[in-house]
């Protein structure tokens, strides 16, 4: 007998929010394998990744395996979907494993998602699928690789069992790693039964886990909302840029670590169009590209209703109106911190260096201007960036081939290289400025063509070798390898208008 694979747990969570969970255990599966294994992410948590990468981790990302340590949990939460409130949602197909101090120090989530049914499974079989969950491997790594945070996926597990969608399909277990789990619906939860002793638990865990400088402090509960809002506004800033559409942005599924959570229906934009959405239960269009900062700051809304009690016992009398003006604050700078993120991401993308040289309006409008031009000609998002950095050299031809007309841009690009010039005075800094564009303008993304067809290959004929080499070419978004060319190449046209993401539930 190998000795058992040791993840030195240290289960806070568990320990010291008893009611905001059940402890549950994974559903024994019938035949585990190990589709993914993350060694990089692995050795990053300090395990023994050789241990892992084998039957003896199959059988623990499968569930059969409970590693020591581990005290599995299903998490309360609630959460406005798309606009109604539920009061209870809950880990319905998830297991908090436990967590663990990563290399740097970090305390990281171990979590289960599609190990069985829990006490919060509704209606829901608490099984997932191979392809959603393969799904989120690919997604989360390219978010990753993007410098985007996000939960990443450590393994996942074949389980050898049908689960029954429209129709049978191969069972997977996805073990799932996050700064935390915490949400915005795990607030409402409580707030919703007018819980406030388990609130203010609530919010000093959140703190000490997320905003430790603020533990203790006087105001920290309007400090913790800050910087949610903060970090959200950071996050949804950088989705933009890179044309991501998350498609599921219901309270919970937006975290308070600032992580992106939860990769469903996402999908990155093709050809630019602020109404991008491919969410199939998304008909109203509510989490379309162009929805996002606005939706970002209806959840934060919600957050600050929960937070509004405690924020009022800081505040002292009259607690309630102060509480109420304190947190609007917050909720109405947010778009302005959002615009600032934006624009300061968009300029990179630009290549221009500095703030100092540009009127911040007229390099919003630059950046608008362009973001039009793409819109009005149907341009491919990512490789339209792409394209500006071989013009920065001087070579606009890659650019202009995008084009019906190849002036189509012609007074686009005048304005925007006289904003260079502006820049760089007398020495022209067409290289490095086209360098330094290509680390922020990705050339490769998940494409939906070439996901769909890994995932495919990956469900109808157990071939992994597709999801390997996409997953290969997603790792290394910004060179231009030889070989991941066709991962770079839009969809046809018309495979774009007709595509549909699941919730893969
Ligand atoms: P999601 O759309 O994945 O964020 O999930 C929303 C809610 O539905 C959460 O409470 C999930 O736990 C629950 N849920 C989703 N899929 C399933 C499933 N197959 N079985 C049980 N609960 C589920
Ligand atoms: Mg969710």
């Amino acid at each position: 007998m190998p000795a058992p694979v040791t993840f030195r747990f240290d289960n806070s969570y568990a320990r010291e929010l008893p009611g905001f969970y059940v402890r549950w255990q994974p559903a024994a599966v019938p035949s585990p394998q190990l589709l993914f294994f993350n060694r990089e992410l692995a050795d990053e948590l300090g395990l023994d990744a050789a241990a892992l990468d084998g039957p003896e981790g199959a059988a623990v990302f499968a569930g059969n395996t409970v590693p020591e340590g581990a005290e599995p949990l299903a998490q309360a939460y609630a959460g406005h979907q798309f606009g109604g409130f539920s009061p209870q949602l809950g880990d319905g197909r998830a297991l908090l494993l436990g967590e663990v101090i990563d290399r740097q120090g970090r305390r990281r989530d171990i979590a289960f998602k599609g190990s069985g049914r829990t006490p919060f499974s509704r209606g829901g079989d608490g099984k997932a699928a191979i392809g959603p969950m393969l799904r989120e491997v690919l997604i989360g790594e390219a978010m990753h690789a993007l410098g985007i945070p996000t939960t990443r996926a450590l393994a996942v597990a074949a389980t050898g069992e049908a689960v029954y969608r429209e129709r049978p399909l191969p069972g997977a277990v996805l073990t799932r790693v996050a700064a935390s789990h915490l949400r915005v619906g795990t607030f409402q939860f409580f707030a919703a039964r007018n819980d406030l002793e388990r609130l203010r638990q609530l919010a000093d865990y959140a703190i000490a886990r997320h905003d430790p400088d603020l533990a203790g402090t006087p105001d920290r509960y309007l400090a913790l909302l800050r910087r949610v809002a903060e970090r959200q506004a950071a996050l949804i800033a950088q989705w933009m840029n890179v044309g991501f559409i998350h498609g599921v942005m219901n309270t919970d599924n937006m975290t308070i670590s600032g992580e992106t959570i939860d990769y469903g229906p996402c999908a990155f934009m093709e050809a630019f169009d602020p109404q991008a959405v491919f969410s199939s239960i998304d008909h109203g269009g509510r989490y379309a590209w162009g929805n996002q900062p606005l939706i970002a700051r209806w959840n934060l809304a919600r957050l600050a209703e929960t937070l509004l009690p405690l924020i009022a016992e800081d505040d002292g009398e009259p607690a309630a109106a102060r509480a109420v003006a304190h947190a609007t604050e917050v909720i109405d700078a947010y778009p302005a911190w959002y615009a600032a993120a934006l624009l300061e991401g968009q300029r990179a993308k630009l290549g221009l260096a500095s703030a100092a040289t540009g009127d911040e309006e007229a390099d919003r409008a630059l950046a608008e201007d362009w973001l039009k031009l793409l819109h009005g000609h149907g341009i491919d998002f990512t490789l339209a960036w792409r394209r500006l950095a071989d013009a920065a050299e001087g070579n606009e031809q890659p650019l202009r081939a995008l084009f019906d007309a190849p002036q189509d841009p012609d007074a686009w690009l005048a304005r925007w290289r006289a904003r260079c010039e502006a820049e760089d005075g007398a020495s022209p800094a067409g290289g490095e400025r086209a360098a330094r564009m290509r680390r922020v303008n990705p050339w490769v993304i998940p494409r939906n063509h070439r996901v769909e067809e890994a995932l495919a290959a990956a469900t109808e004929d157990e071939d992994l070798e597709p999801f390997e080499r996409l997953l290969a070419a997603l790792r290394r978004p910004w060179e231009e390898v030889p070989g991941h060319e066709r991962y770079a190449e839009p969809a046809p046209a018309a495979l774009t208008a007709g595509y549909q993401t699941f919730c893969g539930t």
